[in-house]
């Protein structure tokens, strides 16, 4: 028993040590292995070694000496993204996205968009097609790829389980069917938990532990960001925020099969629906954009019915989980910048009021493929070592 514990424990401390290396060059970018030693209280010799299994995994490597600053001669290190690189998938109804980044997370101007098929094989076959183009860059290792799921994600099971608005992908699990396909490491993210690592890691939310994402598109959902951790439920299904009843009576029908879901009232789709009716043809959201930031068609009172239903999510929120700020991503604020201050006071009205002064309410930077490639970089990450062991 001893000896089992005595040889275990030197391989752990190793591992946290790898992991606190690659946080401090995930906070603080490229260092010198002197700067490292200094920024992780680790000792030099410590340092070393943990560098030597990190860019064994390709995960760091040594920046090119004539990009360095002049006079500061040291090499540095950094998370790799010259010799290395991830992917993100972000699956969506109308079409999917692949994107390619550094470890760092910076994405590259590669992304790919693939219109969504009507089955899961043809889906997973163009996914497929377009990571292996993304791929293809001589003496660039892919170390593996996320994938930005709508709907509800069973984390056990690494699979989707309901998404109304990409039901072929019901009972599916694309991220352990990809990484079949291309032999690297897949992860699958919940859309809006992708959100949340996006605007913490990339976006606005850089340091913040408690915070809320309201993701406003075609369907509404809801990150909930509590302590540094996502809040997941028990396996995975917690957040469909877009599923409580609305409209009690009379509602329309919904994508999960019930009727008068905020969803219907509250997404995207809810403003295209209203200005399909108003112009007597189907209009998409991107067109409904399109015609409302032209003027070709005045279309702000929907657009201002929609805003009234989102603050009613906001409003719920910021009562349920006391979040220090509720980010919001959707595309309606592309129409008029003015209804995001339509929602921050709608939600001001409905909010309980100590909840509300205790909270900022914030448009969201980050993105959904920003989100995957988090996703895989977290994923990464944590297999070096888990943040508790
Ligand atoms: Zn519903």
């Amino acid at each position: 028993m001893l000896s089992a514990i005595t040889t275990i424990r030197p391989a752990l401390v190793g591992k946290l040590n790898e992991r606190q290396v690659l946080r401090v060059l995930q906070s603080r970018g490229p260092l010198s292995r002197a700067e490292v030693a200094r920024e992780s209280g680790l000792s030099a010799p410590t340092v070393s070694k943990a560098v030597a299994s990190l860019k064994g995994l390709g995960l760091l490597e040594e920046a090119d000496a004539t990009e360095l600053a002049r006079g500061r001669p040291a090499p540095k290190l950094r998370l790799a993204t010259e010799s290395a690189q991830v992917l993100g998938v972000a699956i969506d109804a109308g079409h999917c996205e692949v994107v390619s980044a550094g470890l760092d997370g910076a994405l590259h101007d590669d992304t790919l968009a693939v219109p969504t098929p009507a089955t899961y094989p043809e889906l997973l076959t163009a996914l497929e097609r377009a990571a292996r183009e993304v791929m293809a860059k001589p003496g660039v290792r892919t170390l593996g790829l996320g994938v930005s799921l709508p709907g509800l994600v069973d984390y056990r099971k690494g699979c989707g389980v309901l998404s109304p608005n990409v039901p072929v992908t019901d009972g599916h699990c694309p991220a352990v069917d990809l990484a079949e396909r291309l032999g690297v490491e897949c992860t699958l993210l919940q859309e809006s938990h992708a959100l949340c690592l996006a605007e913490r890691h990339h976006g606005l939310a850089k340091g913040m532990d408690d915070f809320a994402l309201l993701d406003v598109g075609a369907g509404v959902g809801l990150g909930i960001m509590s302590g540094g951790r996502l809040l997941k439920g028990r396996s995975g299904l917690a957040g469909e925020i877009g599923h409580i009843t609305a409209v009690a009576e009379g509602g329309r029908k919904c994508g999960c099969g019930n009727t008068g879901c905020l969803e219907t009232v509250a997404s995207d789709s809810a403003l295209a629906w209203h200005a399909s009716r108003k112009l007597g043809r189907n209009v998409d959201v991107d067109e409904v954009i399109e015609l409302a930031k032209s003027g070709t068609a005045d279309l702000s009172a929907e657009a201002r019915e929609v805003a009234g239903f989102v603050a009613v999510a906001v409003a719920a929120v910021i009562n349920l989980f006391n979040p220090a700020t509720v980010f919001i991503h959707t595309p309606l604020f592309e129409i008029d910048a003015a209804l995001f201050d339509v929602v921050v006071e709608k939600a001001r009205r409905r909010a309980l009021p100590p909840s509300f002064a205790d909270c900022r309410i914030v448009r969201a930077k980050g993105s959904k493929r920003q989100g995957a490639v988090a996703g895989i970089i977290q994923h990464l990450t944590d297999s070096v070592a888990p943040e508790v062991v």
